[in-house]
């Protein structure tokens, strides 16, 4: 029998407000423990709660760009659970009433098609503390500088049907929450986590299964593996007779596997009702319109303007609309060189992004930046020096030793198109092997790239490749 498989994803994006959701208290990451957690924060007695505009702006941005309504009217509730990192004794969120609802997403699946996943809802909410476990001997210590910060609580339909289809939505998620600046997408510190509900049922069949829950994802990597295992492991349940418990399950990325971690819970255990000391959240017209005139360039836009404008293929638009900073980089770099935005693209998507991932370092730090990189592809596209020669020239940048001139000129690395000193060059090359001629003139045709070797040797890589050969061929032919 055939199984199909069901994955829907939540998705808690970290609002990058400088001020927490509902006090002022810093949410600046990796600060010494409990230093930023304010009266608020810990639910002292007497305290209120007072809302982030900031962070109602951006879940309005978010709502605008996944084409969803945002709710005139929506409601702060209190969602009850002990836990020691939730010294309140519960967390606030919302419930009934989103202020998002009903928007999608399209993503692109590996044979070029597109599919929408609609998203459910996002809602606003507070994150808990953090429990540390590392350096208390048999104790746990207990840090709420995160406390209050806002998270958007993004929650997709069931729409997925494999492992790689949830990571291209997660993807294309974090790409879209960086590009309208709410959310830095940095998943080490936390700030994009994602529990994925994994069910399978028979195909054609359109009830949904049993599902489970999967948490501790925290990178594409281990989302794709732990559908793939949770999705194996349910197979063999059901195909051995049994059934699927609905219960949330830990994935342990070091045995590669799921584990259940407790049973789930349902939503009357958290005795929902709204916080009494929050008015409900109004958002007006004008705000929403005010919110809209600050989104910036969204992805799809973006890329198609990549290919409309750049003459770049969709692949290319793809990879280099990937993140605004990476799509700014090259827009820069083909504003200063005034054009040739495949040179550039080529450029930004190889040596550049190569020698960024080796170093570990972001692009907005890249030590060879847009202009200084157009320098270096005018001297490629004027001739100066060859393709070749350049990438001698970038590292040379990169390790800080001056603009693309002064290396090439300190290096003596001028590419040479003096015609008569390639031809001598070629005299030269040609008298010394005098057997390869013979057999280049028999008929080895193959024998030419041995020639251009020695020459392009001879030229310590400075003769113009396109000259050589020209030359080249008309000599060989005697
Ligand atoms: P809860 O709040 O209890 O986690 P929700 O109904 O809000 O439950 O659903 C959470 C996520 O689980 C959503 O992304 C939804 O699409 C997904 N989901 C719900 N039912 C299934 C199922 N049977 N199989 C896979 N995913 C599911
Ligand atoms: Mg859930």
């Amino acid at each position: 029998m055939g199984w199909e498989s069901v994955i829907g994803l939540e998705i808690h994006a970290q609002l990058m407000t400088k001020a927490k959701v509902f006090s002022g208290a810093s949410t600046a990451y990796g600060a010494v423990p409990n230093t930023q957690a304010c009266a608020i924060d810990l639910g002292l007695p007497g305290v209120l709660p007072v809302l982030n505009e900031a962070a109602v702006r951006m879940a309005v941005k978010f709502g605008l760009a996944i084409g969803a309504e945002i709710a005139p009217r929506s409601v702060f509730a209190r969602k009850n659970y002990f836990y020691p990192d939730l010294p309140k004794g519960y967390q606030i969120s919302q419930y009934e009433l989103p202020v998002v609802h009903h928007g999608r997403l399209d993503i692109v699946l590996d044979d070029g098609t597109t599919k929408t996943i609609g998203i459910t809802r996002a809602h606003m909410e507070e994150d808990a503390g953090k429990s540390l476990h590392e350096d208390f001997h048999g104790m746990t210590g207990i840090d709420l500088n995160r406390a209050g910060t806002p998270l958007l609580e993004i929650v997709s339909e069931p729409d997925m049907r494999s492992a790689k289809e949830a990571v291209a939505y997660m993807k294309r998620l974090h790409t879209l929450v960086r590009y309208l600046e709410i959310c830095d997408g940095n998943m080490q510190e936390g700030s994009f986590r994602c529990d994925a509900n994994v069910s399978i049922r028979p195909k054609g069949e359109q009830r949904l299964g049993t599902r489970t829950e999967l948490k501790n994802l925290n990178s594409f990597r281990f989302v794709e593996r732990a559908i793939e295992y949770e999705i194996a492991r349910q197979i063999e349940v059901l195909e051995g007779g049994g059934r699927i418990v609905q219960e949330t399950r830990l994935y342990d990325p070091i045995k590669d596997e799921t584990r259940p971690l407790r049973a789930k819970e349902e939503a009357n255990d958290y005795r929902y009702f709204p916080d009494p000391d929050l008015l409900p959240l109004e958002i007006t017209a004008d705000l929403i319109e005010s919110v809209r005139a600050e989104l910036p360039e969204l992805p799809d836009a973006k890329k198609e303007r990549f290919i409309r404008d750049f003459g770049l293929g969709p692949y290319d638009a793809a990879v280099l609309t990937a993140t605004h900073e990476l799509a700014k980089y090259f827009e820069d770099t083909v504003r200063h060189l005034g054009g040739s935005p495949k040179l550039a693209a080529n450029w930004v998507m190889g040596e550049v992004s190569a020698a960024l991932n080796r170093d570990g370092i972001d692009i907005a730090a890249s030590p060879v930046g847009p202009a200084a990189l157009a320098g270096l592809l005018k001297r490629i596209e004027d001739n100066t020096i060859s393709g070749k020669i350049a990438k001698e020239v970038f590292e040379a940048m990169w390790s800080g030793h001056g603009d693309a001139d002064q290396i090439i000129e300190s290096r003596g690395l001028k590419q040479i198109t003096d015609t008569s000193r390639i031809e001598v060059m070629i005299d030269e090359v040609i008298a010394k092997n005098p057997q390869q001629l013979a057999q280049f003139r028999a008929g080895k045709d193959k024998l030419f790239g041995f020639f251009v070797g020695q020459v392009m040797m001879v030229s310590k890589g400075k003769a113009n490749p396109a000259q050589v050969n020209e030359i080249l061929k008309r000599k060989l032919a005697g």
